[in-house]
């Protein structure tokens, strides 16, 4: 790394700063209280990528933040793509210090949704996952979460649309890094700022327990979907290695109480992973398992990914595996992964450029 390098990632990202924190940063600076309002709006209103267009700022202040902080430049887009019917995006992003990362936008039915990585890997290890099979790296940031919605937000400005859903289905465990993640969505949520609704995030957890129930405790408004994915140990296990230390009766009991906190409905995803976990008695264990309660569950064919040799479950064991649902009076959606041909499934990307030496 040269020096350069190391003196800018040394600076405060102002998009680290809760408001507080901004304020007492400007005043550090010998800024009057009403510079922090102002920043604030450039960051989160009209997110700036530099100081250079805050133009309402006496040029003195300008070059000063330029010499004490940074904004944009710990996420630079390394490689990009479209999907062919044009409505993904798909952006690999380098951090300062070399991590790639990825986030996709989609855009369908007036909605556009991004899909934002909590964290650089992951440590979770799921086998049928291309984050998982690549290993944890390190946490993101706050700057480098709210980054990712600010990029986007910004290509979306341009053309006067703007980001509408927020899913945390990217690289990582969004609980495994649990207050950087949550202070991000408050953040995005933030009605002084992005002022994203609380339901417009999604936040996806493979199933950490503990995190399940502080995460109930705090009465946080976004929904919560669970990566299940098998409904028995024997199943998840093998699929799922953190399923050894937090089994499937524990989980869904975690879940129930989230429910019983919060009120709220929650979502189970469920890749189905043809002979392997779409059979009729991985279908009828999941009805046993979530008879009767608030909860709905999204099926997932299969993403195929390098190192894990399952396939996608074909059209009739989908269906097969939804009637025997809704036999137990489940309710499920089957969800087409969008943007398959510019490996838009997590981790995807990165695996592909890394190989090709792009
Ligand atoms: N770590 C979190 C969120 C990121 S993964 C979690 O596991 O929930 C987002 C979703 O994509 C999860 O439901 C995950 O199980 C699913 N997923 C990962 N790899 C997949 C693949 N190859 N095909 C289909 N779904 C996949
Ligand atoms: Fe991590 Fe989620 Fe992938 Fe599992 S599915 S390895 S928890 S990103």
């Amino acid at each position: 790394m040269n020096t350069t390098t190391t003196t800018q990632t040394a600076l405060p990202n102002l998009y680290d700063f809760s408001f507080t924190e901004l304020q007492t940063f400007l005043a550090d600076l010998g800024q009057p209280k009403y510079r922090a309002k102002q920043v604030w709006e450039w960051l989160y209103k009209k997110f700036a990528a530099s100081f250079a267009e805050m133009h309402n700022l006496p040029k003195a202040l300008r070059t000063k933040l330029e010499a004490n902080a940074t904004l944009g430049d710990t996420l630079a887009p390394y490689y990009e793509q479209y999907s062919g019917d044009g409505h993904t995006h798909k952006v690999l992003f380098r951090l300062a210090d070399n991590q790639l990362i990825e986030t996709v936008l989609m855009r369908y039915d007036k909605r556009n949704t991004i899909c934002i990585s909590s964290q650089a890997g992951c440590a979770m290890g799921c086998v049928f996952c291309a984050t998982g099979q690549m290993g944890f790296m390190r946490n993101l940031t706050v700057a480098e979460i709210v980054g990712q919605f600010t990029f986007f937000a910004r290509a979306l400005a341009a053309e006067d649309a703007h980001v509408t859903n927020v899913v945390m289905m990217g690289m990582g465990e969004p609980l495994h890094n649990y207050s950087k993640t949550l202070t991000a969505i408050d953040r995005m949520t933030d009605p002084t700022g992005i002022d994203l609704g609380n339901r417009k995030v999604t936040i996806s957890t493979v199933g950490l327990i503990p995190a399940i129930k502080r995460y109930a405790d705090e009465q946080r408004q976004t929904p919560l979907a669970v990566s299940l994915h098998a409904a028995t140990d024997e199943e998840r296990d093998k699929l799922i290695p953190v399923n050894r230390k937090w089994p499937v009766d524990d989980l869904i009991e975690a879940c129930r109480y989230y429910i019983d906190k919060t009120g709220r409905r929650l979502t189970f995803e469920w890749a189905l992973i043809r002979g392997e976990n779409d059979t009729l008695q991985q279908a009828e264990k999941l009805g046993k398992l979530l008879r009767g309660m608030l909860c709905h569950v999204n099926l997932i064919p299969l993403n195929p990914t390098n190192g894990y040799d399952g396939r996608p479950s074909d059209p009739e064991s989908v269906q097969r595996f939804r009637d025997r649902l809704a036999d137990y009076g489940v309710s499920s959606t089957v969800r087409v992964r969008r943007g398959i041909d510019i490996q838009a499934g997590c981790g995807q990307l990165r695996d592909r450029v890394l190989h090709s030496g792009l």
